[in-house]
């Protein structure tokens, strides 16, 4: 009897696992790569003193996505947003833009329309061009990946992997607004679908946490800041999967631990309301909600004065040698090791 093939599921390795298993052997074969796979960019030499930076995102209907509550505008400008993100976390300027869509046969003209509306948008508020892109059929739902090229001074870009023990960790913006926008929303699908006739419960105070969901801003606003107040991170990423998911990757990067301060991690007063509505501990929707795409940073302790004054910028925690983890303060007083998922109750 033939062996059978081995089949591994993909589960087995998790997204990260399976990206490291796929890529680690290719190494580089131009000396303009100057980084690849493993941060928010790639950045390549351009032999001049700027460099470029890369990224791609895919958004795809019914995992990152739901027509059912998402716009087609809304979902072009998001696509556009959350590549100029991770453009910002390379501390670059995002200059251009490919799009490419797969469709079902169920969109039409003036459907995709919309869809390129929402993506003008996004090019005119981030002041980025529209160079190209791939069209083709999706049997079903739609497709849109985006790649997104921006150009800093190489002495300013950024990586995961620069944070030094004694660092100050910075948060730009609240967080967990986006997490809960996308509960409402889910909420409101299903009293729809289970009554058609229901008008969604939906008001004033919610509309903050629809727009953190539907309509997410890079902070380019950020880049400037940095650029015109003579800072340069130590290390950045952007806060797409939730707090705890990026220190863990800044800290592996940078082979670095950290303490995280609950009561220094920005959470917006209608975030904090809506999540104890939905039994929910603000710092949990904090740690392991994710899409708000603000950055997580890293500075030297020196540069504190630069950052203490500046609008919107929370300094959140501290560096630690690797050896002492990456840890939670919470308010009351308890140190929790943060994983992946959050942070764990029954540890520490
Ligand atoms: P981000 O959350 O910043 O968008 P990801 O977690 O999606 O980053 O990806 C992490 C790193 O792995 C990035 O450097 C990305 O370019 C790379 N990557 C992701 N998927 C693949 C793939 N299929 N092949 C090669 N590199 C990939
Ligand atoms: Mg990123």
């Amino acid at each position: 009897m033939a062996d059978t093939p081995k089949r591994t599921d993909v589960n087995q390795l998790g997204e990260f696992g399976l990206i490291d298993h796929l890529t680690k052997d290719f190494g580089h074969r131009q000396l303009t790569t100057l980084l690849g796979v493993g941060d928010d960019a790639a950045i390549i030499d351009t032999g001049g003193p700027e460099q470029l930076v890369v990224s791609t995102d895919m958004l795809v209907e019914g995992i990152h996505f739901d027509f059912a509550y998402t716009p087609l505008k809304h979902l072009g400008y998001k696509a556009v947003a959350v590549n100029v993100s991770d453009i910002c976390a390379m501390n670059a300027r995002p200059q251009q833009i490919t799009v490419s869509i797969a469709l079902s046969n169920r969109f039409s003209v003036e459907a995709l329309e919309e869809l390129y509306a929402g993506v003008r948008l996004a090019c005119e508020f981030y002041g980025v061009d529209l160079v190209g892109g791939d069209t083709t059929s999706s049997t079903r739902g739609l497709i849109i990946s985006v790649t997104a090229i921006g150009r800093a001074p190489a002495g300013r870009i950024t990586r995961r992997s620069g944070a030094k023990p004694g660092d100050l960790v910075c948060i730009t913006g609240h967080l967990g607004g986006a997490y809960l926008g996308l509960q409402l929303l889910e909420r409101e699908k299903q009293v729809f679908l289970s009554n058609p006739e229901m008008q969604p419960k939906l008001d004033g105070e919610t509309a903050p946490l629809l727009e953190r969901i539907l309509k997410p801003e890079a902070r380019t606003d950020m880049i400037d800041l940095f650029a015109k107040n003579d800072i340069v991170p130590t290390a950045m990423i952007d806060i797409s999967d939730g707090l705890a998911s990026e220190i863990l990757h800044i800290c592996k990067a940078s082979g670095v631990g950290a303490i995280i301060e609950e009561g220094n991690v920005p959470i917006a007063q209608e975030a904090q309301l809506q999540a104890l509505e939905f039994n929910l501990d603000p710092i949990t929707v904090a740690l392991s909600g994710g899409e708000d795409y603000e950055l997580l940073f890293t500075i030297d302790p020196g540069e504190v004065e630069k950052v203490r004054f500046l609008p919107d910028l929370f300094i959140a925690g501290e560096i630690t040698e690797a050896s002492e983890g990456v840890q939670l303060h919470t308010t009351g007083g308890n140190i929790h090791p943060i994983t992946a998922q959050g942070w764990n109750h029954f540890e520490g």
